[in-house]
């Protein structure tokens, strides 16, 4: 699974440049004209980083920004957001409101995306592509490889994006409502059973390296992945 990245911005000469540098990346992008448009994208799963426009039709990219750090399932998606230059002076109100960084236009490809990776890396080094692993389980989100003990697992779609949550927030319990949330998005009806389907799954995929004990149940609770026993 790709890094996700929401742009939300109405100017199409500035969307198409940075869809095209995020592209050449490898990280997978995502256009919201407007924070409506924005609401149901983040509805659909959480994106791993938001690029905000400030001056967007409608609600204001500094509204929208302070929404997402009222909601806890929202607050910790990294933004970053875009000002015109004669909004500078306002950048200390855009970092009250919880943005992570801002960067004033005009601003080039480059810039943005050093200051992307270097945001991705501060809240989720997960989120920057780098290698995950928990007591031998090696799981590469950008080449979507997971291996242990030199041996490739063959792990579904759903799992892997279940095993990458799980895996970059270790020795934590998760209800499968949260896990629902994390994984599947909020905006999908998914049924609580189906949560144990795919934890079924995904542990026997890693059953062929002794790493299905990772995956704990938690009796009443929902899920831990561990590598403590
Ligand atoms: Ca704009």
């Amino acid at each position: 699974m790709s890094i996700r990245i929401l742009i939300v911005e109405d100017e199409p000469a500035i969307c198409e440049m940075v869809t095209y540098a995020l592209d050449e990346q490898g990280y997978q992008c995502q256009l919201a004209h407007d924070t409506r448009q924005a609401r149901t994208r983040v509805a659909d799963g959480n994106p791993d980083l938001i690029v905000l426009d400030w001056m967007l039709p409608g609600q204001s990219g500094i509204e929208f920004a302070r929404e997402l750090k009222r909601d806890p399932g929202t607050r910790d998606i990294p933004v970053i957001m875009l000002t015109a230059r004669t909004q500078e002076a306002d950048v200390v109100t855009g970092l009250d409101a919880g943005a992570d960084d801002y960067i004033t236009k005009p601003f080039s490809p480059r810039e943005l995306l050093a200051r992307i990776k270097a945001v991705l890396r501060r809240g989720a080094p997960h989120a920057a592509g780098e290698e995950l692993v928990v007591d031998g389980l090696r799981l590469d989100p950008v080449g979507h490889r997971v291996q242990a003990d030199g041996t490739e697992l063959k792990v579904g779609p759903t799992e892997f994006r279940l095993l990458q949550f799980l895996m970059a927030h270790p020795d934590r319990v998760y209800s499968r409502g949260q896990l629902i949330d994390q994984v599947w998005g909020r905006n999908v009806y998914i049924e609580e059973r189906t949560v144990d389907v795919h934890v079924r799954r995904l542990r026997e995929a890693l059953a062929p390296a002794g790493r299905d004990r990772l995956i704990q149940t938690v009796r009443g609770a929902g899920y831990r992945l561990s590598g403590k026993d």
